[in-house]
């Protein structure tokens, strides 16, 4: 049997869909992940994508937009009217609501994740937890050049501490959050 979330695409939900993904490839087209061979960046937010589709079985076009558009805001020069005007309101609140404040410093960018997630919307929960999946499976298997073994650790236990304050929204994705902090390297 179908699943009710399941039957909802149609044309407007996969422009949509195709919108955002070439919005991001356009606005994120300079740059690169941090691994030692400098991935294509759209790779991630295609990562967060199929994190959602393929293991969360999350079919809402509001979330995977959102995770396709997640790092706009926060790392290219995306204005936040932009994102309004080609998506929506609802759209932009969950990519604003993932979005750490820049003119902050790092150590205070990572605190705040961890006491903002519990008031976290639902949708932007979704997107946040693929986000830390994919980032922890990024750690383990093409990390940040240079990083030393005590760095990936802390690294793994911050985004635990995240995501650890905003469960009870996805079991399933929780789970497979579970067994990607399972590799943390030892
Ligand atoms: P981050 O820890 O923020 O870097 C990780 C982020 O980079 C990820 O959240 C991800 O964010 C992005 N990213 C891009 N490519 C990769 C990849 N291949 N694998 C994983 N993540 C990737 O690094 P910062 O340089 O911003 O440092 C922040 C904190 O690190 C400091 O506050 C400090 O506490 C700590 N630190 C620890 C050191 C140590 O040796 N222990 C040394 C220096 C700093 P996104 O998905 O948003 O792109
Ligand atoms: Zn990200």
């Amino acid at each position: 049997m179908q699943r009710a979330a399941e039957a909802q695409f149609g044309h407007a939900e996969l422009a949509l869909l195709l919108k955002a993904l070439a919005f991001a490839a356009a606005k994120h087209r300079d740059q690169r992940r941090k691994d030692a061979g400098a991935s294509p960046y759209i790779n991630h937010p295609i990562a967060l994508a199929d994190v959602l589709v393929n293991e969360g079985r999350v079919h809402e076009v509001t979330v995977l937009a959102a995770a396709l558009l997640h790092d706009t805001l926060e790392d290219t020069e995306t204005n936040p009217a932009e994102i309004e005007a080609g998506f929506g309101a609802a759209i932009l609140r969950v990519v604003q609501e993932v979005s750490d404040d820049k003119s902050l410093d790092k150590a205070e960018r990572k605190r705040l994740q961890i006491e903002h997630a519990a008031e976290l919307s639902r949708e932007a929960k979704l997107v946040k937890l693929a986000d830390k999946i994919c980032n922890l499976r990024d750690v383990a298997e093409s990390p940040p050049a240079n990083w030393s073994l005590e760095r990936k650790r802390e690294y793994y236990d911050w985004a635990k501490q995240v995501i650890d304050a905003l469960r009870g929204v996805h079991r399933e994705l929780e789970a497979v959050f579970d067994r990607a902090y399972a590799n943390r390297p030892a």
